[in-house]
Formats: structure tokens, sequence, C-alpha cells
């Protein structure tokens, strides 16, 4: 008998929220906070979304997806999780560059990157303080007919290698490429300038197991390994879900998972208007990525070469070559053993960003061919860091946009939901239906680990004023334990 991960579940709920993204897994936990029933399912058989982990054997835990996020988290964190969560997270100290233009070590915040920038690339401290005062203006309501390299060129024309240095981490970061809206970079780049990168000491398990340790305690139904494959609608209102062939309901459903998916699949695009769908055809996915985890034998030691390295061999920077599968240009996060103390372990997580469509339809011969030259090429690079570090390695995998697509089953495995035009349409969602809304990586400003949990708590507020709308608390739904 295959084992029902639903058992127990309840017949309704005020919210279902379809994946445990930190989009999800934050408004669920406000949801729950300002009193609602939530339930949150989730088809992987761990939490987090792409912010996750996995084990392996010779003792290895290997994060996923992060290389830093901005010093917001902490009090996004602190307000939305628990103090516990908030006082985990911890600054990256030692931040690389390493490429044919410039290789040094920065703190990666607005002092450094000004004496960077002036002592460094020789520019006018009045240039840099103007620059750093027009993305730090920047906000939703600005005119996106400029993008980030007529920002660049305006006020460093012509220097590919500050475009580089600038746009470099922050592609790695949410996707985000020169052509994209200038407002996506300035918000962004002045969230990580603020005070530099963070990261979560104990690594991404113990903060996954903290944040579903409180989602617990706040009441909160949380249930993996279930496959919501319809979102339950009538006459333009939300009744529930269908998930492992059952159907719950719900006054709301707060989708987590793409966009895309949520209207094109899960609800289903006949629920729509065609000025809405419209709006829809025209939403680019962003793009996706590949990883290499590389774990390091137990009582081998590496050398401190930072914790965060952008290298490449590129000549110059364009943000295409990032995305191609033999792409130079790469990043190294590197997990010491106060990463995760009490492991006593190394580990090193290479991150490329990478388009789907490079990957997608190769036979098998052919995509584990490509798997095996992006390892090699990767071991290749990092020996220049690390020197014989093959012979310290006792674990080693790779990820692809499909894996990325397997396990989130977002469309083209996006690592970074979509481009710019993707957030009004998860704004305007609920106009469409009522009860339905979404949360998670999309328009680039809200993606990433700061951007979803902080989209997360702003939606949790629209659901919560819909449900106080829509019914008084006497009139909760009938409620069947089963
Ligand atoms: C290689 C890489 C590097 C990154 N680096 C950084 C970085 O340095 N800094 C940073 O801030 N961000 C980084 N990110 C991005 C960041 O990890 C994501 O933006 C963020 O974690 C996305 O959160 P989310 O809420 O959008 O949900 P996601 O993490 O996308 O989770 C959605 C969840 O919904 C579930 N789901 C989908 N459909 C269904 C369904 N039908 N039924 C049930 N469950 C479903 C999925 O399984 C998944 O668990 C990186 C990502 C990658 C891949």
């Amino acid at each position: 008998m295959p084992k029902n991960w639903l058992k127990g579940v309840n017949s309704a709920y005020d919210t279902i929220i379809i994946g445990s993204g930190l989009g999800g897994m934050t408004a669920g936990n406000l949801l729950a906070k300002l009193g609602h029933r939530v339930l949150i399912l989730e088809h992987h058989y761990n939490f987090g979304g792409l912010a996750t982990w996995f084990k392996r054997k010779g003792g290895h835990i290997l994060d996923i997806s992060l290389h830093g996020f901005p010093i917001g988290m902490i009090k996004t964190c602190r307000k939305y999780w628990s103090k516990e969560v908030a006082d985990s997270i911890v600054r990256l100290k030692n931040i690389r560059f390493d490429n044919p233009q410039f290789s040094f070590g920065t703190t990666f915040d607005k002092e450094d990157f000004t004496q960077l920038m002036r002592d460094r690339f020789g520019v006018l401290r009045e240039t840099v303080d103007d620059f750093f005062t027009t993305v730090r203006g920047m906000n939703f309501f600005d005119d996106l007919s400029m993008t980030t390299r007529d920002l660049f060129e305006k006020f460093f024309p012509g220097r590919n290698d500050i475009h580089r240095l600038l746009m470099e981490p922050i592609t790695y970061a949410n996707g985000s490429t020169l052509n994209d809206p200038a407002i996506t970079y300035g918000i962004v780049f002045s969230n990580f300038m603020d005070k530099g990168v963070y990261t979560f000491k104990g690594g991404t398990d113990q903060l996954i197991k903290k944040m579903k340790k409180e989602l617990k305690k706040n009441g909160v139904d949380v249930r993996n390994h279930c496959l919501v494959d319809k979102i339950l609608i009538e006459d333009k209102v939300v009744k529930g879900v269908r998930v492992n062939g059952r159907e719950i309901y719900s006054d709301a459903v707060l989708s987590n998972s793409n966009i895309l998916s949520t209207i094109n699949k899960l609800a289903g695009r006949e629920h729509f208007s065609p000025g809405f769908l419209e709006e829809v055809s025209k939403v680019r996915l962003n793009d996706s990525s590949c990883q290499v985890y590389i774990g390091i034998r137990k009582g081998e030691t590496i050398p401190n070469v930072g914790d965060l390295l952008f290298t490449s061999e590129e000549e110059e920077f364009t943000s295409e070559a990032l995305l191609e599968p033999r792409t130079k240009s790469r990043t190294f996060s590197f997990y010491y053993p106060e990463t995760r103390p009490g492991l006593n372990q190394y580990a090193i997580v290479s991150s490329t960003n990478a388009r789907y469509s490079d990957w997608a339809d190769l036979d098998e011969t052919e995509y584990m061919r490509k798997k095996d030259e992006l390892v090699k090429e990767t071991l290749d690079c990092l020996e220049k860091y690390v020197p014989d570090v093959r012979s310290k390695i006792d674990h080693l995998e790779a990820s692809t946009p499909t894996t990325f697509k397997r396990y989130t089953r977002h469309p083209g495995g996006v690592s970074f939901g979509t481009k710019f035009e993707g957030l009004k349409v998860s704004k305007d969602l609920p106009g469409q239906i009522a009860g339905l809304f979404h949360a998670g990586s999309v328009g680039i400003i809200m993606s990433g680990w700061l951007g979803a949990a902080n989209y997360g708590v702003i939606v949790a507020n629209e659901v919560d004023k819909f449900l106080r709308s829509v019914r008084k608390p006497e009139e909760k739904l009938e409620i069947v334990n089963v």
C-alpha cells in the first residue's frame, strides 16, 4: 500500500498554500499567526523549495541555491519567523573576484565598492556617489524604459570592467541581465550594498528545520509528497485544491508554484479574461542554473580561499556568456567547518546560470556527457584556487535545469521566476479569481531569498484582508478530520 501523505488532513482550511518555498512558508507562517487555519502542500520530500539541501554518504550535507542574501533578511526573519532564526544569520566577510579584468577581495558593501571604484578603477568620487544615490532612489514606479546597460553607460561609459563588477554577482543571485529594467538592478543591488552579503550559520538544513518547527508551533498543517494538480474554481471563486487525488476546500489558495504554471496548468486558462491572458502571454520566464556539489573527504582540509568566489576566464563581461553550457564563468561557495558547526567537514558548491533549452532535449548519453564535461571543467577551474583538490574529493555530483525542473516543477527549471512583467500578472491574479493569490520568485525584484520571503509577507497580508472580507470568524467552513 502506498503511504497516505494526507492522513489526518482536514477537509477544509482557511488558506491552502501550494509549495513550501521561502515565499510559501513565510506567507503560511504569517497567516497562521494572524489566526487563520493554514495547510501547506509540498510535492517534494524536503521543504524550502530551492532553499534546500541534500545529504550524501561520507557525512556530506550540500546546500542548493545560495550564495548569499542582503541584511534585510535578518529583519524579515525576526519579524515574521523568530529571533532564533534571525540570530543565526551571519555576514560573509571575504568575497573574491578573479577575472582577466580584475582580481581582489571585497566586503561587498557601499564603502568598499566606493573605494574600489575610486582607487582601482579610477572613477571620480562624485560619479560614484551620484551612481549610489541614483540606484538607492530607484523604486517600483520608475521609468521602465531605462535598462541596466543604459544605467551603467550613463555613469561609466565604455567601462566593461565596472559593468562586470556591478552586474556579475547580481546575475548569479537573481538571473537579471544588462537588458532588464534598471529599477530591478537598482533595488536588488542597493539591498546588497547596504551592509554586504549574509548567510545562515548552520546551513540551509538548520534554517528550514527551524522554520518548520515554527510553522508547527503556530498550527500550520505541513505536508510533503503532496502534489497539487488542480486549483478548484467555480464561477471565478476559489474553492480549494485537488492533491494526490483528494479534494480539500478553502476560501483562499496561495500558489508558490511558478506564476505561469499557476495560471496555465493549476487553475486553467478558461477561468481568466482574454485581456489578462494577453498579459500572461507576454511574461518571459527567467533563466535556470547548473550546480556542481563537491564533498571533501572527512579529515581532509582546504585552505581558506574566501567565502564566495566569482571567477571568470572571459576577457570581457557579457550577460549571454554566463549562460553558455561551457561557460568560463562560475561562482564557488566555500563551506568551511565553521559554516556547519559540529560537522567538521568542508564542501564546495559551484553555480552557473543556464538555459533550459541547452539541456532539455538531449538523449541520455549526450546529457551524461555534458554533465561530465561540466564537472570536469568546474574542477579544472577550482584547482587554480585549491591545488590538488581532486585528491581530496569523495563526493561529486551535478544538477542541471532539468534537475531543477524535476524538483520544483517550475517550467524551464527556472531558478529566478520570471522577468519584470510577471510581477503585475502575479499581483492581478486575485482580481481575476476571488481568493486566488500567488507569492514567490517573480519579476526579478521579488526573487531571491529575501525577495521571495518579503513577497510572501506582502501577499499574506492581502490574503488576510480577503479572508476577513468574505466572512466573520464564526462562519468558518465546517471541518472534518479524516
Ligand atoms: C543555483 C541557484 C543560486 C541561487 N543563488 C541565490 C543567491 O545567491 N541569493 C538569493 O537570494 N537567491 C538565490 N537563488 C534564488 C532563490 O533560491 C530563490 O529565488 C528562492 O529560494 C525562491 O523561493 P520561492 O518562494 O519563489 O519558491 P521556490 O523555492 O521556487 O519553491 C516553490 C515550491 O513549490 C513547490 N511546488 C511547485 N508546484 C507544486 C505543486 N503543484 N504542488 C506542490 N508543490 C509544488 C516546489 O516543489 C517548491 O518546493 C538561487 C537559486 C539557484 C537555483
